[in-house]
């Protein structure tokens, strides 16, 4: 069957040209189909400019990104596509040392954009791999993924859980069900990550279960640790936590708003057979509001405060407030290591939330360094908007 083809305005191919994986739906100029009808959701299509030149292969959504890329060139998207894509990003973990280590079996293997496939993140959890769709025309092509998989990791796959049930549902309407959707053997739930094990609950964690993107940043706290006394804000599954008091920290105070995330810090701290620690199930405004208790270092690591554009100016305020608290409690000498996960706000803008901040609180800050995803997380260097973490390590007088 012909592929449809959707013709975009005229100087819109430019951005295509320049590698972007995206189309938006304003930049489309008509849609050519042998049933005259339009694509479908997920359905695959061909991208070509105004005067019908072949520019890319994409999975149309009628969302406001009406294209999302997979490849620049005209080729079959077949069992062997699919399986080169996995390769490819398998081949770049085995760069970094993630695939063989002995101290790091959790990685993530793929990244969307930042490994050429909009909307597939791949988790790989010590021998199972979590897949997450995030749009439909990826998930029309999970048993082709599967397949890539097994073809990939050989034995060394136990099992692929497929868990796109919410974005896909959404997108849909929709009842999807999360599941295994292959296995050969029991899954371990231990993972390691820099020898520290961790307990892995895809099933029930948030995401695909464990954040992966804080590796580094978490080997960083631990300089910073030693003889300290430490606050893990927004502390999900506690891995700060664990990675402060194996460094010696004289005491650890994990906070998050959600018990399940409370129960499984409490887990980790008890898996890796650490003392020192409490847990807080809290709000962390209202915890630093209440808590006047003297941190040396505080971590402020929240969900994505701005999911989208419209929610940016409120997002800004919000990593404002935050940030002016922590800076106005933590210690003087003390260190404050503070994120933002959200796509939207780019790095410049959160340097300039955090110095607004800084302002109005008027301490003399120096800042350390600026932290980012790991390179398990890659950036497609023509796709600025996959640089999503930011991190500043910040020195309060
Ligand atoms: N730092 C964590 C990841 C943080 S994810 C890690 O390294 O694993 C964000 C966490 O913030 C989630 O666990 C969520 O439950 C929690 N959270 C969301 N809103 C919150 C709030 N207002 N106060 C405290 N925790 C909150």
């Amino acid at each position: 069957m012909e592929l449809k083809s959707i013709v975009i305005n005229k100087g819109k191919e430019q951005a295509i040209e320049r590698k972007h994986p995206w189309i938006f739906s304003g930049a489309i100029n008509r849609i050519i189909s042998d049933t005259g009808g339009a694509p479908e959701n997920g359905e695959l299509v061909e991208v070509v400019d105004y005067k019908n030149n072949f520019l890319a292969l994409g999975y149309f959504s009628d969302g406001t990104i009406a294209v999302r890329i997979i490849s620049f060139e005209q080729v079959e998207i077949n069992q062997k596509f699919w399986n080169q894509k996995i390769q490819s990003a398998y081949n770049l973990r085995e760069k970094l040392g993630l695939t063989n280590s002995s101290s790091t079996n959790i990685y993530r293997l793929m990244h969307a954009e930042g490994d050429g496939v909009s909307g597939l993140i791949i988790d790989f959890y010590n021998g199972t791999a979590i897949i997450q769709a995030h749009s439909i025309g990826v998930y029309n092509v999970m048993d082709k993924i599967s397949k890539a998989l097994q073809n990939v990791y050989k034995e060394k796959l136990i099992a692929i859980y497929n868990k796109s049930a919410e974005s896909i549902s959404k997108q849909t309407n929709q009842e999807v069900e999360n599941d295994y959707i292959y296995q050969n053997g029991e899954p371990n739930l231990i993972g390691l990550e820099n020898d520290y094990q961790f307990n892995l609950d895809w099933i029930n964690g948030q995401k695909t279960g464990f954040f992966l993107d804080q590796r580094e940043s978490r080997k960083l706290i631990a300089n910073y640790s030693k003889g300290k006394k430490v606050l893990n804000t927004f502390c999900y599954s506690g891995g700060f936590s664990v990675y402060a008091l194996k460094a010696g920290a004289t005491e650890v105070h994990s906070v998050d708003s959600s018990q399940k995330a409370i129960d499984l810090t409490d887990a980790n701290i008890k898996l890796n057979k650490l003392k020192k620690h409490k847990s807080f199930n809290s709000d962390t405004l209202d915890y630093l509001k209440e808590n006047t208790i003297d941190y040396d270092v505080i971590i402020l690591d929240p969900p994505a405060y701005a999911k989208n554009q419209k929610a940016k100016h409120n997002a800004v305020q919000g990593y404002k407030r935050l940030n002016q608290m922590a800076l106005k409690q933590i210690k003087s000498g003390g260190i404050l290591f503070t994120f933002s996960c959200s796509q939207v706000i780019n790095r410049k803008l959160f340097y300039d939330t955090i110095v607004a901040a800084a302002i109005e609180v008027g301490r003399n800050i120096r800042v350390l360094h600026h932290l980012s995803q790991p390179a398990d997380h890659p950036v497609n260097i023509y796709h600025p908007e996959g640089e999503y973490l930011k991190g500043l390590v910040l020195y309060v007088e």
